[in-house]
């Protein structure tokens, strides 16, 4: 299957010394909102969204001052994944699957754009989402995101193993190289997105981790990227488990490239990789 790296929404947050390494602390830092464009025999598939239409629309009320203060989206209509799957030459109405790793608003911003695709999810993160039991849940989850009302598709723990990762579940029938592997503590029904690729494993980690080094043989995190995900994190102890399970993959599988979301690092090798730089 041909994949696409696309950044879906640059944020700009203060400041860069917080979120790189060797950076300036009179400069911003650069993450990006990193998602796949599947091209599958049965139409296309999207991980994850980044921020839509609608959220540039209405800034404040979709994403909220908190968040527009800290992460400074860039709120470029250019970076919507609509736009950029129609830049392709395709149609939104192609766009028949979307797989969320979650759906904090930085990930499933983009979901109204495409009213004809099934929303994939972990049931555990339909679940949250919905309750919105705490005060971090109302402010990360924002029904306006699935007010069309989408068709879910809610995905309980699976059967199968992949890569020493169990609890694994295939997409579906019809689409056998996207599975989908828990990895709660970012939220509670946090997942990863496993993709059979035409040269090898895709590992799209979400929010599991958010600097590469993370998963290196010598971790080590920004501060400011640091505390941030202790911060918001539904269950810190999980998500630093899953971390090391992470980067024991990565010390281990030759043939699966991991990437998160939001380092702009990991983005911009993939994206030069995946048009032949
Ligand atoms: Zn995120």
């Amino acid at each position: 299957m041909k994949v696409h790296h696309l950044n879906c929404a640059t944020m700009c947050p203060f400041n860069e010394a917080f979120t790189t390494r060797g950076g300036a602390w009179t400069a911003r830092g650069r993450m990006v909102c990193h998602c796949l464009l599947i091209e599958t025999p049965r139409g296309l598939t999207l991980v994850d969204t980044g921020l839509g239409l609608g959220d540039l629309a209405a800034p404040k009320q979709r994403i909220g001052r908190a968040m527009l203060a800290l992460g400074a989206p860039s709120l470029d209509p250019h970076e919507c994944a609509v736009r950029q799957v129609e830049a392709l030459g395709y149609r939104a109405d192609d766009v028949r699957d979307i797989v969320l790793t979650h759906l904090d608003f930085d990930h499933a911003g983009g979901i109204g754009d495409f009213p004809a695709a099934r929303i994939h999810v972990h049931a555990k993160e339909f679940d949250a989402a919905m309750a919105r039991a705490s005060v971090g849940e109302r402010e990360r989850y924002q029904p306006a995101h699935w007010a069309h009302g989408p068709t879910w598709v809610k995905h309980r723990e699976g059967g199968d193993t992949w890569k020493g990762f169990d609890a694994v579940q295939p997409l579906s029938e019809a689409l056998p190289d996207v599975a989908m592997l828990p990895l709660h503590g970012h939220t509670r029904g946090h997942a990863a997105v496993a993709v059979r690729a035409d040269d090898g494993w895709l590992l799209h980690a979400g929010d599991a981790y958010f600097w590469h080094d993370e998963i290196s043989t010598s971790p080590w995190c920004p501060r400011g990227l640091a505390w941030f995900q202790s911060a918001v994190a539904i269950d810190d102890g999980a998500r630093r488990r899953n971390q090391q399970r992470l980067a024991a993959l990565a010390a281990s599988a030759s043939d699966v490239t991991l990437f998160c979301a939001h380092d702009a690092n990991e983005y911009d090798r993939l994206r030069a990789r995946s048009r032949g730089c």
